[in-house]
């Protein structure tokens, strides 16, 4: 077994896939993911058919930038649609069932030698939505006003405003 990649103290036993590594970017930071990355943001709406909550992920410390809440989400596997792997990786870290999840819309962070895909989707059916992994501290529905008073992952709060106004 080659010497894990991730993050120091990385615990041992996680699910690894061969897209698991950093890339340094030309942004001066490295990112997660051999083949780029993608999350779900998965939102469920009310009777109206807005969408009120999303499925937000408080991330294990040893995790990049851990300690902060983001999607649930993770590196893309060779030849993985980023669509797929963020549905993946939500069934794997926070109990999200695919058969639930209708994909929208993605947005695309193209960083050149990496890329960051977030996939919105919406929840079809209701999601127990729970850390199913040791990569997460807590996963929880959260409101949409909620969500900018949490500590937020710098890119996702970043990147917050302008996938809030693609939900419905
Ligand atoms: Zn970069």
């Amino acid at each position: 077994m080659p010497a894990p990649t991730g993050p120091p103290s990385r615990p041992a036993g996680l699910h690894r896939q061969p897209g698991d590594g950093w890339v340094e970017c030309g942004c001066g930071r490295r990112h997660w993911g051999l083949h780029g990355a993608a999350g779900l943001l998965l939102f469920r709406t009310d009777p109206q058919g807005r969408a009120e909550a999303v499925v937000l992920q408080h991330r294990a410390e040893w995790s990049d930038q851990g300690g902060t809440w983001g999607i649930p989400g993770g590196a893309l596997a060779p030849g993985e649609r980023p669509e797929d792997g963020a549905v993946r990786e939500a069934a794997e870290e926070a109990g999200i069932d695919p058969a639930g999840v209708l994909v929208l819309t993605t947005r695309v962070l193209d960083h050149g030698v990496w890329s960051y895909t977030t996939v919105v989707a919406r929840a079809t059916t209701a999601h127990d939505a729970r850390p199913t992994d040791h990569e997460s501290l807590a996963v929880a529905w959260v409101g949409l006003a909620e969500v900018p008073a949490r500590p937020l992952l710098p890119a996702f709060e970043a990147a917050w405003p302008a996938l809030r106004d693609l939900l419905p």
